[in-house]
């Protein structure tokens, strides 16, 4: 499938705005382009300068960590930027739309809402485990994007091999697999499959295992010319000059993130075994990421005792198939001693009364 055949026609024949760094690529320089203040910053150090609009050296070094070309990579204000730029691509508003497998990750639909773009829902069985037949029996030529999350968030399972390549052989849309928690089992990432499948974006994201939240960053992996589009309709300076500073330089530091994925991966299995020992919680959902599903007998009271008592998770009862479950990240021991302890003590109070 052309994926210019995909493409919303005018987005196709969209000319791109052109920064002012676009013309001159190097460092050393009179800059009188950009209308920038020429003296400086009000803050200690000085950003009185836009920032690399694609990100160059950042590229390059997330290209050799992740074994792809950098002309494979978009970096997003985060993934959600991603996510809502791939809606805007490919989806026509009021006419085309995508298709999510809840309970899954809440701003696929939130920026298909904002998109003006329907969405088609294909609840995941009560494995959590794709409904193969019904996604593909559901997907309609105004189907232009599929997002499958995993790790899925809330319900921290991996999905099913087998069922993805099953969509990506039937499917002639965009298929997005969202890997925001893949660097907890990185065994299982798609990454290594792109070129197998020019219509796969991949997401992955700087905010959980790399501890860069604040930082705002997050990738997008694709076919050259899928990011092409990424790259031409993105806004000229989305990542911010910190963010490109700083993440370049903390990329060295791999190891460390590998470090706290093991310390996570380890407290998480400690904790699940603590949760299912409490007399309240009735089940602690399997997990390959930072959080645990947890299903409690009545979940809305444990999670405004937990508030009360300033500890704050994510209550997760209202969405389909989680009923009663809240979503609980895994924190550091202290963190997790406290939750053990308020449960343990809520739970003994439900036993005396
Ligand atoms: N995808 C999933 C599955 C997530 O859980 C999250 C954040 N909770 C995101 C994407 C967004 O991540 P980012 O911080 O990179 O925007």
């Amino acid at each position: 499938m052309d994926i210019t055949k995909l493409l919303r026609p005018h987005i196709l024949h969209l000319k791109p705005y052109a920064s002012a760094r676009d013309e001159y690529s190097g460092t050393e320089g009179v800059f009188l382009d950009a209308n920038e203040n020429p003296w400086g910053s009000i803050t200690k150090e000085a950003y009185n300068r836009y920032p690399a609009p694609h990100q160059k050296h950042l590229k390059e070094k997330i290209a050799a960590i992740k074994q792809v070309a950098a002309s494979q990579i978009f970096l997003g204000n985060g993934s959600d930027e991603a996510i809502d730029l791939l809606i805007r691509a490919f989806c026509e508003p009021k006419q085309d739309h995508i298709l999510i497998m809840p309970p899954t990750y809440g701003m696929y639909e939130v920026s298909a809402h904002i998109n003006g773009i329907a969405v088609q829902k294909v609840p995941l069985a009560a494995d959590f485990q794709i409904n193969t037949e019904e996604v593909l029996e559901t997907i309609t030529p105004h189907t232009k994007v599929i997002f499958i999350c995993s790790p899925n968030n809330p319900t921290g399972n991996l999905l099913s091999v087998t069922a993805i390549e099953t969509i990506l052989a039937n499917f002639q849309g965009i298929i997005v697999i969202d890997e925001a928690y893949i660097d907890y089992r990185s065994d299982a990432s798609w990454l290594t499959r792109l070129e197998a499948f020019p219509l796969l974006v991949v997401l992955q994201t700087f905010s959980k295992a790399w501890g860069l939240a604040a930082l705002r960053l997050g990738m997008a992996f694709g076919s050259e010319d899928l990011i092409h589009i990424l790259n031409k309709i993105k806004p000229p300076y989305n990542i911010n000059e910190v963010t490109q500073r700083l993440v370049t330089e903390g990329l060295v530091n791999e190891a460390a993130m590998r470090s706290m994925v093991k310390d996570t991966l380890q407290l998480r299995e400690g904790l699940a075994l603590s949760l299912d020992e409490i007399p309240i919680v009735e089940k602690v959902y399997p997990s390959e990421t930072n959080f645990l599903l947890v299903k409690f007998k009545s979940a809305a009271t444990v999670f405004q005792y937990l508030l009360e008592e300033k500890i704050i998770v994510r209550n997760r009862s209202q969405v389909v198939l989680c009923e009663n479950c809240l979503r609980i990240t895994v924190g550091t021991p202290s963190e997790n001693k406290q939750l053990l302890v308020a449960l343990e003590k809520f739970s003994e109070r439900q036993d005396r009364e």
